[in-house]
């Protein structure tokens, strides 16, 4: 279906990340501060009928693929209901969940039942007491058996983010890498982004990619894989005969803004047209009347900038809009 979602500047828009909570059972060191977090009251949270409703609305206008997020979105009870609503509707093709992956185990193979197509799980570290430290207090055993778990239910390929952080986990890259030599597991480098109060970490512990290049080529031959489907953003390569893939995200040092065909809709109802800028656009109220919501889809669609001009905001250049003040648990990431 050809999409009717398209901005100022000719990008097509197919795709929404849609957050289905502000809650989190985590509070990684960069998306969320370890105490103090002030979450959305339960009414505030958009119904999983809403949430339907909009997209049921959207659906004509082009958007195929969606995304769930949080927050955690699996401390959400029934998130497999939500799954078969989204994928019963007609045009919607794709649905995928970014989880931290501590619930997944019990999860995996109803999500999959109920239409989820694919699984990205966040995982920064394989040493538990790091991992535990990095996600202040998470148990990496619980992630990798949501990774057995989704690969024994049938999602191929599993993809895992990585943040890369400096004298954080920058030294288990070849360790990543070398999940990727055996089984279909693709791993997402990601840079680490100065969003939310993660400013003061961020200094610190941002890292660009080409680390990731160099550490690779020291031990092995790798290719570009030119585009993959699903990998959105990353540019991805593969160890010469290896089974997975690995790329590389990086929305800080070299954006991909060019080619953005997202939109976001936050827990609380909120169209965000741009990951950066604190630009919102509250749909709730008018959710069952899809005129109504489609107009203001286009209306979001036509603040979208260019460019979220992150860099340019850190190196206090002046910039055509003011940052979100929101973490990244709140936006979806
Ligand atoms: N809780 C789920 C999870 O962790 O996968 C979904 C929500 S989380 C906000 C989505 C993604 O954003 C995760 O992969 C996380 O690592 C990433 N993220 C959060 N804060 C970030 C930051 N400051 N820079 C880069 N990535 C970040
Ligand atoms: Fe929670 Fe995901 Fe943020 Fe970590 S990155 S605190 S798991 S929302």
């Amino acid at each position: 279906m050809e999409s009717k979602l398209i901005d100022p500047f000719g990008r097509v828009h197919d795709y929404l990340r849609i957050s289905v909570t502000d809650r989190c059972n985590l509070r990684c060191v960069y998306c969320m501060p370890e105490e103090g977090m002030q979450f959305e009251p339960t009414e505030r949270i958009l119904s999983y009928e809403e949430i339907t409703s909009i997209v049921q609305a959207l659906a004509p206008l082009g958007i195929r693929k969606l995304r769930l997020t949080g927050g955690e979105p699996l401390v959400r009870k029934g998130l497999d209901q939500l799954v078969a609503m989204l994928s019963a509707i007609p045009g919607i093709e794709d649905i995928a969940l970014t989880t931290n992956g501590i619930f997944l185990a019990a999860h995996a193979e109803m999500l999959k039942a109920a239409g989820l197509t694919r699984v990205n799980i966040s995982l920064d570290s394989l040493k538990p007491e790091r991992f535990a430290r990095i996600t202040r207090g998470g148990k990496v055993h619980r992630v990798l058996e949501g990774i057995k778990a989704s690969q024994k239910a049938g999602f191929k390929p599993i993809k895992l983010n990585v943040v890369l952080m400096k004298g954080v986990n920058d030294d288990e890259v070849e360790d990543f890498l070398r999940m990727t030599l055996e089984a279909p597991i693709d791993i997402r480098f990601i840079e680490y982004m100065p969003i939310g109060d993660s400013g003061t970490g961020w200094k610190s512990s941002y890292l660009p990619l080409e680390h990731v290049l160099k550490t690779c080529g020291t031990k092995w031959n790798y290719e570009s894989c030119g585009d993959v489907y699903g990998n959105g953003p990353a540019d991805s390569y593969r160890i010469v005969g290896a089974a997975g893939t690995f790329g590389l995200i990086h929305p800080v040092s070299s954006h991909f803004c060019g080619s953005c065909n997202r939109l976001r809709l936050t827990a609380d109802g909120n169209i965000k047209p741009c990951l950066y800028w604190s630009d919102e656009y509250n749909v709730r109220p008018l959710v069952g009347d899809d005129k109504a919501v489609q107009d203001l889809f286009y209306k979001a669609l036509g603040s979208k900038p260019e460019t979220h001009d992150m860099v340019k905001a850190l190196k206090g250049q002046e910039i055509n809009g003011t940052p979100t003040l929101r973490h990244m648990s709140q936006i979806g990431g």
